[in-house]
Parts: structure tokens; C-alpha cells; sequence
């Protein structure tokens, strides 16, 4: 039963407040005590389409080749967090298939939710990709993340590296909301600054550096994140919650550590600093030393997880997860020595581009148990929460919204398109849904992966497979196409539609 808005304040801020002390933990984060999963090993692949038991009878079952449409309307609220934890590969979840007890919160949300098998980040690091989040177009268009000659006055130098911000002239996701929603966004990245234009329309922007030993944890961000909520949780209201901890270094508080890593090599510290010769090649680890790095990353997933939880917790304990869309995804993933390499930023394989997508409706009953397998990218998530505040996509957005797949009105012809190294080359690759193309347009290589036939990327194919030319040519026209969308003007308010037009004027952002 609803708590009435008045007696809900007055509730909420004791209960968000007790949460501080960590008293409220939601119930869904218990785990098993040996590290292992029970009965919950759900890959992908034996799960796509598969509209779980649980959900609603209204869920949409094109995929089990019916005919049936949703007869429940998606619920309707203005207040939306969109939870981002760096660094979050998909597989190492186990909603997508981990055997680990890393993720009992998120695993939850997918329960109540809608969980996107197969979403691809714009980019395999965190600028271009929240770039991205912010202004629904590829990193080429939106300019953030992108590599300047050092020292450049038109970008930011951060260890080492100059790189550009958003441009000035599109519309990022906090101006393109309602005026009347507040905006908050909670940062713990130093390439997701206000210099590189991550404030620019946010009411509420708490940003902090980060750097290897020096972040605000999971447990900080927690609390940030349950005071940002007492003073707006009543009215519209966006928050992006950032979650760093995954990212590179790896030292989850000591209590996670007999879960995950209990035994540490000799050559291998707590916490794990050594990205640089790991990443290089000079460190070499051999497979117990690789066990207990990813280890240390496994509890770093755990303790975000349970603060995830815990922030849950506080909202359930006064009926606010009743009244917010919840959105669960990552920047990009994290390579722990799968090709032969580490972190992120160098590659495209899946474990670094493939990050996790989970909505869940307020209340936790619309769609929920709903798996959909079809490709989709960061570049479709500004449209989709537009969607939530009923905001019209603009003309130069990349991506659609997600919600018509979820009820088979789409046909979808989406394909995931990545770009923007940080390290090793650059690099941009294409995934239509079963074939990965990457190509390095510097040298001019490339290679081909069949993921339906090769789901670990461990054979690279070429001209001899008959759908390579095919799968080259469209990454090069990606490229070129946004290479020349991005010499010109972006967003073009004479190319708005009238309906478009007289909906963002109604809202105040156009005039
Ligand atoms: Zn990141």
C-alpha cells in the first residue's frame, strides 16, 4: 500500500538516514556463504528470448514466434536513476551467466526487470562512452574522449593523455529533460568533468577525481546518493550514480576478500596497482596470480553490488522504488588477460565492450523476468529515458529507444557500433548480431569474428569467410558517415519535425 507524499517525506529521511549506518540492506543481497551460485548459471545463450517465469501475462513473446502484444501499460513516473558502475563486464555477472555469488542486488533488479542481453558501449573507456550516454551520438560526433596533441588549450590533460569534451552545440541528456525534473549526477571519474562538459545542464553535479588509490568508494557513493534523495525524491527527478570501484585499482575492503581472493601470490599485491606491466606484458602472471586479480575485481563488483543494495534498500523500506525507473549499466567492461592483455581502452573483444543493460519498472512487476537478445548500444539509451519522461528523440540521435522491442513492434535492424582507444592504435568495430568486424584504419587492418559460431573471439576470420568484405565496407561507411556528420552542424533545430518542434518548445528548451 502507497504512503501518502507528506507522511512519506517525513518517513523517508529517517529511514534514508538510518541507511547511512548501513541498518537497512535490501533483502535480495544475501548471498551463499561458499562464493559459488546455486541454480542460477543462466547463460545467454540458453536464455535469449526467453521471456522468464515471473513476468506479468502481458510480456510480448515474439521471439517464442507469437503474435502476442502487451495489454499493461509501461507504467508512468518522471523520477529515473540510471546507476553506472565502471569498469562492469556483463559476464562477470551472474544475471548474464557468472558462476560467482558477485551480484545478488543487480541479479534482483533483472528478476523484476528487463535485462539486455547483448548491449555494446560506444566505446571501450569511460569518456567517449559518457559522452555518449549524454548526447546519443558516437564518440566521432560528440568529440569527448577524443585524443589531442598534447597540451592542446581545446582539451583536458589528465595522466598524460589531452583529450577533448563534449561539443558545445548538441543538447546533452540534462537539458534535454523537462525543466521542472532535477537533475543530479554523482561522478567519480577526472575524464567526467565539468571542463569536458558533464555538468552543463545538471542542477546537482558532485564530482570527485578519481586516480588508482584515491576514490570515493561504493559505500560513499551510497550515502551521496541517499541524501541527494531526501531533498528531491518528491518531485521529477534524473540521478546518474557512479560507481567506481571495479575500475582499476583492485583492493575491495577485507571482508571480500575469503570470498573472492583468499590467497594471495607472492608477486601479486593487495591491492592490485600494477595495470601498466600488466597491461604492456612485462608482468606475465600465470593462471594463480590471474585467478587472484580477477579475484580482487570479483569483490569490487561485490562490495558495489551490496552498496547498490543498500541504496535499494533505503528506497524500498518507504515505497520510492514503487515510484522510480531504475537503470543498472557500465561505461565498458574490463579484460582480465582473456586476449592475452588487461583493462580497458585497447580492444574490442567482449569482455571490454559488452556491458550490462537491466531497466526495472517502478514497483518491479512490469515486464519483469524479460530477456531481449537483440543488439543494442549506449547510443539507444538517451532516447530510451526521453521515452521515460515522454521527451521525442531528436532528428541526429543515433539510437532508438529500447521500449518498442520489448513489445515486437520493432523489427530490429540494429547493429552496435564502437570506437575511440585510449590505448594500442585506434581502432572502430561494427557487431550486426553475430558478426564482429574490427578494423584498424590507421594500418588498415582488420579481422572478423563469428560470435554465434565463436562466442569466446578466439579465431579471426578474413577474406576467405564470405561475409567479411560485406561487414568491412559497412564499418568504413559508419566511420566516414560520422566523420562527416561531425565536420557539419550536429543538431539542427530547422530539421526537427513539427510534432518534435512544438513538444521541446512546450517543455522550454527551444524557442
Ligand atoms: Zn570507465
Amino acid at each position: 500500500m502507497k504512503i501518502t507524499m507528506k507522511k512519506k517525506k517525513t518517513v523517508l529521511v529517517r529511514v534514508l538516514g538510518a541507511s547511512l549506518l548501513a541498518v537497512f540492506v535490501w533483502s535480495g543481497c544475501g548471498g551463499n556463504d561458499d562464493g559459488e551460485r546455486e541454480g542460477e548459471g543462466e547463460g545467454y545463450s540458453a536464455s535469449i528470448a526467453d521471456t522468464a517465469a515471473g513476468g506479468d501475462a502481458s510480456v510480448s513473446s515474439r521471439q517464442k514466434g507469437t503474435a502476442r502484444i502487451a495489454t499493461v501499460a509501461r507504467p508512468k513516473s518522471d523520477k529515473v536513476i540510471m546507476v553506472v558502475v565502471d569498469a562492469l563486464r556483463a559476464d562477470g555477472l551472474g544475471c548474464y551467466g557468472y558462476p560467482k555469488d558477485t551480484s545478488p542486488t543487480i541479479d534482483r533488479v533483472a528478476k523484476e526487470g528487463i535485462l539486455f542481453e547483448r548491449m555494446h558501449s560506444a566505446s571501450p573507456w569511460t569518456a567517449p562512452s559518457f559522452g555518449t550516454f549524454y548526447t546519443g551520438v558516437s564518440p566521432t560526433v560528440h568529440g569527448a574522449g577524443s585524443m589531442l596533441a598534447r597540451g592542446s588549450s581545446k582539451g583536458t590533460t589528465l595522466f598524460g593523455v589531452t583529450v577533448g569534451g563534449i561539443r558545445k552545440d548538441l543538447p546533452t541528456l540534462p537539458r534535454l529533460l523537462p525543466p521542472e525534473v532535477r537533475k543530479g549526477a554523482i561522478i567519480n571519474n577526472s575524464f567526467v568533468s565539468k571542463e569536458l562538459g558533464f555538468a552543463r545542464g545538471v542542477d546537482d553535479f558532485d564530482h570527485r577525481n578519481a586516480h588508482l588509490t584515491r576514490y570515493r568508494t561504493a559505500d560513499e557513493v551510497t550515502g551521496i546518493a541517499v541524501k541527494w534523495l531526501e531533498e528531491h525524491w518528491d518531485g521529477p527527478f534524473f540521478l546518474m550514480a557512479h560507481y567506481f570501484d571495479p575500475h582499476i585499482q583492485y583492493g575491495p575492503p577485507k571482508k571480500y576478500l575469503a570470498q573472492f581472493a583468499p590467497d594471495r601470490p607472492r608477486r601479486i599485491a593487495y591491492p592490485f596497482v600494477d595495470h601498466h606491466p600488466a597491461r604492456d606484458g612485462t608482468l606475465k602472471p600465470n593462471d594463480a596470480e590471474k585467478a587472484y586479480i580477477r579475484g580482487l575485481y570479483n569483490g569490487e563488483v561485490r562490495f558495489a553490488d551490496d552498496q547498490i543494495g543498500v541504496l535499494i534498500g533505503a528506497m524500498e523500506k518507504v515505497g520510492l522504488m514503487d515510484d522510480t525507473w531504475l537503470i543498472i549499466t557500465s561505461d565498458h567492461g574490463e579484460e582480465h588477460f582473456d586476449h592475452g592483455s588487461f583493462e580497458h581502452g585497447h580492444r574490442y573483444e567482449e569482455e571490454v565492450v559488452r556491458v550490462p543493460f537491466i531497466v526495472r519498472a517502478p514497483g518491479g512487476k512490469w515486464k519483469a523476468g524479460t530477456r531481449i537478445a537483440d543488439p543494442v548500444s549506449h547510443v539507444d539509451i538517451l532516447p530510451t529515458i526521453l521515452d521515460l519522461y515522454s521527451v521525442p528523440s531528436l532528428p541526429h540521435f543515433e539510437g532508438r529507444s529500447m521500449f518498442p522491442l520489448l513489445d515486437g513492434k520493432e523489427r530490429p535492424d540494429r547493429t552496435s557500433y564502437m570506437e575511440f582507444n585510449l590505448f594500442k592504435g585506434q581502432q572502430c568495430a561494427l557487431f550486426d548480431g553475430r558478426y564482429k568486424v574490427v578494423w584498424d584504419f590507421r594500418r588498415n587492418r582488420a579481422f572478423m569474428y563469428d560470435l554465434k559460431e565463436d562466442p569466446g573471439e578466439l579465431t579471426k576470420l578474413g577474406k576467405e569467410h564470405p561475409m567479411y568484405e560485406g561487414m568491412l565496407e559497412r564499418v568504413k561507411a559508419r566511420r566516414e558517415e560520422l566523420t562527416r556528420q561531425a565536420k557539419g552542424k550536429v543538431f539542427d533545430k530547422s530539421e526537427l519535425s513539427q510534432e518534435a518542434a512544438d513538444a521541446l518548445k512546450s517543455l522550454g528548451y527551444i524557442k
